[in-house]
C-alpha cells in the first residue's frame, strides 16, 4: 500500500503497491492533467511510468510543462529520439551515454563512419517524424540477469559493460522503450515523444568511452530542445551572440591574454593590456576589502605536504593536484591547491580572544589544480588561478552578519560592472545522511541563519538545495546572468566546521567566559578567480570595457602631418593627467584611423586637425556615441575624470 499526499494542498490518496504516478493522473480530469509530466517525489524526479516507493506516506509535487525539471525530462527524452533516429539511419550503431547538459543534451555513439554537420538535416527530419508519431516512452524493469541478456540480444556492448561494471550492485535495471528502440536508462522521461517541443542539433565532437583515451573514440552529438519554437530561436540568437563574444576570440584580438603550450595548458599569460584590466580590478577589490574590515595577507605558492595532510586536502584530493615535489632530505612540498591552510596558520600564530573576532584574512591567492586537459577552456577553466580569497574566523553568533556582508559586497561589486541580475543558491545538508561533520544543532542554526539573511535581503530566485552542502558546512553559490542572458557560476561562501575542529587544526579562541571555544571558519571567494572573472567580463562587455578598466582609454589621432606636434602635446598632457593614451600619427586617412580605434574598442578618440590646432581645442569621438564635438582639453579631462571616478558604464 502506498499512501500519497499531493503538495501543496492536494488530496491524500491510497494506492496499491507498485503503482506509478500514471495511476494518480488517471483520476484527474483531462484538462487539469494535460501538462503533468511527472512529480518530485521526496526530492527525486519521477516520471509517470516509474513505480512509487512503498511504505509510509509519500509527498509529491507535480512537475508540469514549463517547469525547469520538465525541460530536463524533455531534453533527455529528445536525446533518446535522436539516438533512435541515428540508429535508423546508420545501422550497427553502438550506444554509450545520453545525458542532459546545460541548455541541451548529447548522446555518445560508436558509428560505422564519423558523423558530420552534413548529416544533421537527415537526422533532424527522422527525429521530426518520430516526434509526430507521438509514441509513449514505455518503462520496463528487469532483474539483473534478464537485463544483461536483453543488452546482449540488442548487441549493445557498452551497455553490457556498463551493467557488468558501473551497475554491478544493482539487482534490477530499468529500460525505456519506444517502438524498436530500447535503451538502458533510469529515466525520467516525458509521457510520449509528442511532448518534445522545438529541437535542433548543434554540433558533433569526438569523445572517448567513459572519458578514457585508451578506449574507443565515440561521436558525441549535441542538441538542444525547448518548449516552444520562439524559445529555441531566442536560444540560437544568444548562442550566435555568445560566439562573437567568446573571450578566447576577443582576448586574442585585443591582446589581453595568452595560453602558450610552451608554458603549459591551462596556465594563463596576462598580456600588458589584460594585465591593466586585472590590476584595476585588483585595486578596486582591495579598496573594498579594506573598507569592509578585511586584513590583507600574503602567503607562499607552496607548502609542506604535512600541512595539507592536516587540512585533509592531501591525499583525498590528490587527483586534482599537481604531484608533490620531493627535496633531497625527503621532505615533500605541494603547489598549493587552496589558500585556507596557510591562513589557518596565521590565525594560529598567537592566542585569540573573542574580542578579535571576526578576524577576516584576505589574499588574492594563486592556487594550482590539475584539471583534466579535456576540461580546460580559455580563462574560465585553468590549472593556475588567483582567487579573490578570504577566510573569516568568527563565533557562531557572527555567522549571519558575516554572510550578509559577503553577499552585500558581491552585489556591490557586480553592480558596478553592470552585472545586476544575480541569484543565490543555498546548499544545505541532507539531514538523513551521516557524512557531515559538526553537530545537528550547529547545522540547523547556520542553515536557518543563511536562509533568513537571503530572505531579509529580498534576493530574487533564491533556491535551497538539500544534500548540496559540503560535508564540512552549508554553502551559498552566486550565479550571475550576463547581458546576453547566460548564467555563470561565480564563487561561493562556505561555512566550515571541519578545519577548525580538534581533528584538523584545533583552532580556539578564549570566550567572554574565559574558556576556550572553537571558531567557525568561513571561506569566501565571491568572484571565484580573477582569470574566470575577467573571462566573464570580456564576454559580458564584448571587449568594450568601461573607461576605468579600458587598457587604452584615449587615442589621439591626426588629420594631417601639420597637426602632429600639437597632437603630441595633447597626448602628453593626457598622459601626465593619469590617463592611458596612445597616439596615431600615421599618414593614413582619418577615417581608417577611427575604424582601427573602433575595432580595438578604445572608448575615446581625440581628432586633431587644422581647426583644433588653430583654436587650441580637441575634437572628441566616443566609440558608441560618435562625435561629441569640439571642446577644450581641460573640459575633456574633467569629463574623463568624472567617468572614471564614478566607474560609469557607457
Ligand atoms: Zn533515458
Ligand atoms: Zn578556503
Amino acid at each position: 500500500m502506498i499512501k500519497l499526499r499531493i503538495l501543496p494542498d492536494g488530496p491524500a490518496l491510497e494506492l496499491p503497491a507498485g503503482s506509478s504516478l500514471a495511476e494518480v493522473v488517471r483520476g484527474i480530469p483531462d484538462a487539469a492533467k494535460e501538462d503533468i509530466w511527472g512529480a518530485k517525489v521526496e526530492g527525486k524526479v519521477f516520471d509517470l511510468a516509474t513505480p512509487l516507493p512503498d511504505g509510509g506516506t509519500v509527498e509529491i509535487q507535480w512537475i508540469r510543462k514549463g517547469d525547469n525539471l520538465a525541460l530536463e525530462m524533455m531534453r533527455h527524452s529528445c536525446a533518446h529520439v535522436m539516438a533512435r533516429a541515428v540508429m535508423r539511419l546508420f545501422p550497427g550503431v553502438q550506444l554509450a551515454f545520453g545525458p542532459t547538459v546545460e541548455d541541451g543534451f548529447y548522446y555518445d555513439f560508436l558509428t560505422p563512419r564519423p558523423l558530420s554537420e552534413e548529416d544533421f538535416s537527415a537526422i533532424e527530419a527522422e527525429m521530426a517524424r518520430l516526434i509526430a508519431a507521438d509514441e509513449p516512452f514505455e518503462r520496463i524493469e528487469l532483474p539483473r540477469e534478464e537485463a544483461l541478456a536483453l543488452c546482449r540480444d540488442l548487441g549493445q556492448r557498452f551497455k553490457v559493460e556498463h551493467i557488468e561494471e558501473g551497475l554491478k550492485d544493482q539487482t534490477a535495471l530499468s529500460f525505456y522503450r519506444q517502438g524498436e528502440f530500447i535503451d538502458l536508462c533510469s529515466g525520467p522521461h516525458v509521457p510520449s515523444a509528442g511532448k518534445i517541443g522545438a529541437f535542433k542539433l548543434l554540433s558533433v565532437a569526438g569523445a572517448y568511452w567513459k572519458g578514457d583515451a585508451s578506449r574507443e573514440q565515440l561521436q558525441r552529438l549535441y542538441g538542444t530542445a525547448w518548449f516552444t519554437e520562439e524559445e529555441l530561436q531566442g536560444y540560437l540568437r544568444r548562442l550566435e551572440e555568445a560566439k562573437k563574444r567568446d573571450h578566447r576570440v576577443v582576448g586574442r584580438r585585443l591582446e589581453l591574454f595568452l595560453i602558450d603550450p610552451a608554458v603549459g595548458p591551462g596556465l594563463v599569460l596576462w598580456l600588458p593590456k589584460g594585465a591593466i584590466i586585472r590590476r584595476e580590478l585588483e585595486n578596486f577589490i582591495y579598496q573594498e576589502l579594506i573598507g569592509r574590515g578585511y586584513q590583507p595577507v600574503y602567503t607562499p605558492h607552496i607548502g609542506r605536504v604535512f600541512l595539507y595532510e592536516t587540512s585533509g586536502h592531501f591525499p583525498y584530493y590528490a587527483d586534482s593536484q599537481f604531484p608533490p615535489m620531493q627535496l633531497a632530505d625527503g621532505e615533500r612540498y605541494l603547489l598549493k591547491p587552496m589558500n585556507c591552510p596557510h591562513h589557518v596558520m596565521i590565525y594560529k600564530s598567537k592566542p585569540r580572544s573573542y574580542r578579535e573576532l571576526p578576524l577576516r584574512l584576505a589574499e588574492l591567492g594563486t592556487v594550482y589544480r590539475f584539471e583534466q586537459s579535456g576540461e580546460l577552456s580559455g580563462m574560465t577553466r585553468v590549472r593556475g588561478f588567483t582567487q579573490d580569497d578570504a577566510h573569516i574566523f568568527c563565533t557562531e553568533d557572527q555567522v549571519a552578519d558575516e554572510f550578509r556582508a559577503c553577499v552585500e559586497m558581491t552585489q556591490y561589486v557586480l553592480g558596478i560592472l553592470g552585472l545586476t541580475e544575480y541569484r543565490v543558491r543555498l546548499g544545505f545538508r541532507d539531514p538523513t545522511s551521516k557524512k557531515y561533520v559538526g553537530s545537528d544543532e550547529t547545522w540547523a542554526k547556520a542553515e536557518a541563519a543563511l536562509e533568513r539573511v537571503c530572505r531579509e535581503m529580498g534576493l530574487p530566485n533564491l533556491s535551497v538545495e538539500r544534500g548540496e552542502a559540503a560535508f564540512y558546512g552549508p554553502k551559498a553559490d552566486f550565479l550571475v546572468t550576463d547581458c546576453i542572458g547566460r548564467e555563470w557560476q561565480l564563487g561561493t561562501v562556505q561555512l566550515d566546521y571541519n578545519l577548525p575542529s580538534p581533528q584538523r587544526f584545533g583552532l580556539q579562541y578564549i570566550g567572554p567566559d574565559n574558556a576556550p571555544h572553537t571558531p567557525v571558519m568561513i571561506h569566501r571567494a565571491p568572484f571565484g578567480s580573477l582569470e574566470r572573472f575577467v573571462g566573464i567580463l570580456i564576454e559580458h562587455f564584448a571587449g568594450a570595457f568601461p573607461l576605468w578598466l579600458s587598457p587604452e582609454q584615449v587615442r589621439v589621432m591626426t588629420v594631417s602631418e601639420q597637426a602632429e606636434s600639437y597632437a603630441r602635446e595633447v597626448a602628453a598632457k593626457l598622459a601626465s593627467a593619469g590617463f592611458r593614451v596612445q597616439g596615431d600619427y600615421r599618414p593614413e586617412k582619418i577615417s581608417s584611423k577611427i575604424r582601427d580605434a573602433q575595432l580595438e574598442q578604445i572608448p575615446y578618440m581625440v581628432v586633431i586637425g587644422r581647426k583644433e590646432v588653430d583654436e587650441g581645442t580637441v575634437s572628441v569621438r566616443h566609440r558608441r556615441r560618435g562625435d561629441l564635438g569640439t571642446m577644450t582639453l581641460d573640459n575633456f579631462i574633467a569629463q574623463l575624470r568624472e567617468e572614471i571616478q564614478t566607474k560609469a558604464l557607457r
